[in-house]
């Protein structure tokens, strides 16, 4: 049997930024072996005009530029209908998560949009369904960083592309849980030592002293993720997505 790459559409104003950082170690080599598939369309391709205009100024005035439902919606259009969901980059969008992350990888990929300016029209976000996702509380001066984030985060997890397929399973959020410190070679640092109870190798032990740090790390930064409601607790109670599920389910 042969499977069909993961398979990624990104549009955008400039496809130039793709596969960018992507191409390069894991991600880039995983590209190089068929193991997902990017490609980045030009949305000016569905310009007006003869300058192949894409925004226009905002109805009931104010700063800056909108990207046009109509340019867009024929971008998105141009794209053949499957089953991947839509995204739009966006900082009103709901917040990544690492389950959103794992449900996106386990799937046949995604098409994301990308914006620039403003915003795009809400008519197209509406028109064609598209799920505005954020990566963080901050506004960024486009979609196409918030992509390769949320693209190296889907790649990462595509089978064969980690070396030993227990690195993501025990990592932050994974578990619900920060992880628990590293350590390596070499044995003392700057009068600095590794805790003897990694070097004794009573795994049992380890694994009870990992489980323990990692509570107490996420206790002091994070307590949120224990209280198993990071999204009220990032919009406040009564946040934006009280009706959302979706984490819970796909953890
Ligand atoms: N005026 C908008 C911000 C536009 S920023 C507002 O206040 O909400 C321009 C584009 O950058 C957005 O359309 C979106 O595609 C992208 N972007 C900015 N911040 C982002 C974030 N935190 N997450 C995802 N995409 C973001």
């Amino acid at each position: 049997m042969t499977t069909r790459p993961w398979h990624a559409t990104v549009l955008t104003l400039y496809p130039e930024m793709f596969p960018g950082p992507l191409g390069l170690s894991l991600s880039g080599e995983a590209l190089a072996r068929g193991i997902w598939a990017l490609e980045a369309r030009q949305i000016r391709e569905h310009g007006l005009g003869r300058h192949r205009a894409v925004d226009d100024t905002p109805a009931g005035g104010g700063a800056g530029m909108v990207l046009r439902c109509d340019v867009l919606g024929a971008a998105i259009d141009s794209v053949a209908a499957d089953t991947r969901p839509r995204l739009l980059m966006s900082p009103r969008g709901r917040p990544l998560t690492q389950a959103r992350v794992r449900a996106l990888s386990e799937g046949a990929g995604a098409v994301i949009v990308c914006g620039r300016f403003e915003g795009v029209d809400e008519r197209v976000i509406e028109g064609r369904g598209l799920e505005e996702v954020s990566i963080g509380d901050y506004v960024l001066s486009g979609g196409e960083i918030a992509a390769l984030v949320l693209l190296d985060a889907c790649v990462r997890l595509l089978p064969g592309v980690m070396g030993k397929v227990a690195s993501g399973v025990e990592e932050s959020f994974e578990s619900g849980r920060l992880e628990y410190p590293h350590y390596t070679r070499p044995r003392e640092w700057e009068s600095r030592t590794i805790p003897d109870i990694l070097l004794g190798g009573n795994h049992a032990a380890i694994a009870e002293w990992r489980s323990q740090n990692a509570l107490r790390i996420t206790r002091e930064r994070r307590p949120d993720l224990l209280a198993g409601d990071r999204v009220a607790t990032a919009f406040g109670a009564g946040g934006r997505f009280p009706e959302d599920t979706r984490d819970q389910n796909d953890a």
